[in-house]
């Protein structure tokens, strides 16, 4: 039998009818042997999420505050639930310990984690499955940062003691054995560590989404969603903002070879995106996988004849920007020019400075800052082997009248970039999306 570990997001836990659609998914399939769930959140645009109250809570406490009414909202909501299904567990007394130790100061991250834990203690009796306590697996070291060696080894051990379990999201243990919590949001993270120490088939993130789209739908009237992506080819779409999983999320899953599977709570006829490696070759629908980019990028133009005989010219540009404590995203060159794409606000009050600085370094014929540039990734590891490609990117633009200021084919040959002023940028992505997608015709192309 295998194992998949299946994550929560707090919208699929927010209230009782949402934890019958968890069961229910949960039953379906005698591989999902290990859940992972956020705390409630909302129920509607106007709701409040648990954790957020109990940040308010501890907020409160912390001011010297009562905080009666904020928790007792909190007592309310996992009330609700328990009610409604009928679970009967002792949820008065947990309750009760939570609220005296936030009021004696346990700090943050324990009151944020406890909508977690509450959660877990909840779904665990609901589904008559086991209750892990992550503080009992999941480390943190000195410097805040997960204890992957520590955790791997001691959760595995944990996790091979039980057949069925739900593992809270969001929390650990700090050196000192105190709760320590992962950035908002992290309950991907956890159920991406679960998985890793589980040696899990498939890691399922369940969320309020059927999976990850191929452009960003504020751009896009309804993209379609990508059924199947690399992990290569999210890194360069999530680079480019495209909102997927956070990158702590994928990275214990990712080495373990495990693939992730974001699916919908609320449609889990739905196959969701399947996110996964390179060797298994599933094909999509189109060549391209996404499309993702943002505004707001600079190029620097540093000109110079014969730049290409010169040693080291490049090494001292990047030097001059070293120096001023700027990253550079990318550096398409040509022959007498060299160009670095940065990001427009880590200019900000070095411009004069950094062009100084190069032409001191570099002796350049000229240096240039352009401002108000747009980079628009086409990613697609079905790119690379079909003819054509460029010319359609290039001919949509053309037909859309977006002038092309800058192209970089990525190194990884998965993806390409062109830059178009900040202006054209909503332009650009639809056009760039109608010629692969709406226009394209179905069958495959490579
Ligand atoms: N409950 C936490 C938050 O709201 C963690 C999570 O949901 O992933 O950020």
């Amino acid at each position: 039998m295998g194992i998949k570990v299946a994550k929560f997001g707090g919208s699929s836990l927010a209230d009782a009818a949402q934890f019958k659609k968890v069961k229910d998914i949960l039953l379906s399939d005698p591989d999902r042997r290990l859940v992972v769930p956020s705390a409630p959140g909302k129920r509607n645009a106007t709701d409040i999420k648990v954790t957020d109250l109990f940040y308010e809570c501890n907020r409160l406490a912390a001011a010297g505050q009562n905080i009666d009414e904020a928790f007792g909202k909190i007592s309310t909501r996992y009330h609700g639930i328990a009610q409604e299904l009928g679970i009967t567990v002792d949820l008065d007394s947990r309750l009760d310990e939570v609220k005296k130790n936030i009021g004696l100061g346990a700090g943050a991250d324990y009151a944020a984690s406890r909508g977690e834990y509450l959660n877990g203690i909840l779904l665990a009796a609901y589904l008559g499955w086991d209750f892990i306590d992550p503080q009992t697996g999941i480390f943190f070291d000195e410097d805040g940062h997960l204890d992957s060696a520590k955790t791997q080894v001691v959760l595995s051990k944990i996790l091979a003691e039980h057949d069925h379990a739900v593992v809270p999201g969001f929390y650990g243990c700090d050196v000192n054995g105190k709760v320590k919590t992962f950035s908002r949001g992290g309950s991907d993270i956890t159920g991406a560590i679960v998985a890793r120490a589980a040696n899990a088939d498939m890691y399922e993130n369940w969320t309020d989404v059927s999976g990850c789209l191929m452009a960003d739908p504020r751009i896009v009237r309804d993209p379609k969603p990508i059924r199947y992506v690399t992990y290569r080819e999210l890194r360069e779409l999530s680079y480019m903002g495209a909102s997927v999983l956070h990158e702590d999320a994928i990275f214990p899953v990712r080495i373990a070879g495990i693939p992730t599977n974001i699916r919908n709570t609320n449609k889990p006829e739905e196959p969701g995106t399947i996110i996964g490696y390179e060797a298994e070759e599933h094909e999509n629908e189109h060549m391209i996988t996404g499309i993702a980019g943002h505004k707001d990028f600079a190029i620097i133009n540093v000109e110079k004849a014969m730049m290409n005989a010169e040693l080291g010219f490049g090494r001292r540009v990047l030097q001059a920007l070293e120096e001023a404590g700027i990253s550079f995203e990318h550096m398409p060159s040509g022959i007498d020019t060299m160009c670095v794409v940065v990001a427009q606000d880590a200019l900000e009050g070095k411009k004069d400075r950094l062009v100084h600085r190069i032409h001191e370094l570099c002796a350049p014929d000229s240096v240039e800052i352009h401002s108000g540039l747009a980079l628009i990734a086409t990613v697609g590891r079905g790119m690379v082997r079909s003819k054509g490609t460029s010319a359609r990117l290039f001919n949509a633009l053309m037909k859309a009248g977006v002038n092309v200021r800058l192209i970089d084919q990525g190194s990884s040959e998965l993806n390409i970039i062109v830059g178009v002023d900040n202006l054209d940028f909503e332009v650009a992505v639809r056009a760039i999306y109608r010629a692969f997608v709406l226009e394209d015709t179905p069958a495959k192309t490579y």
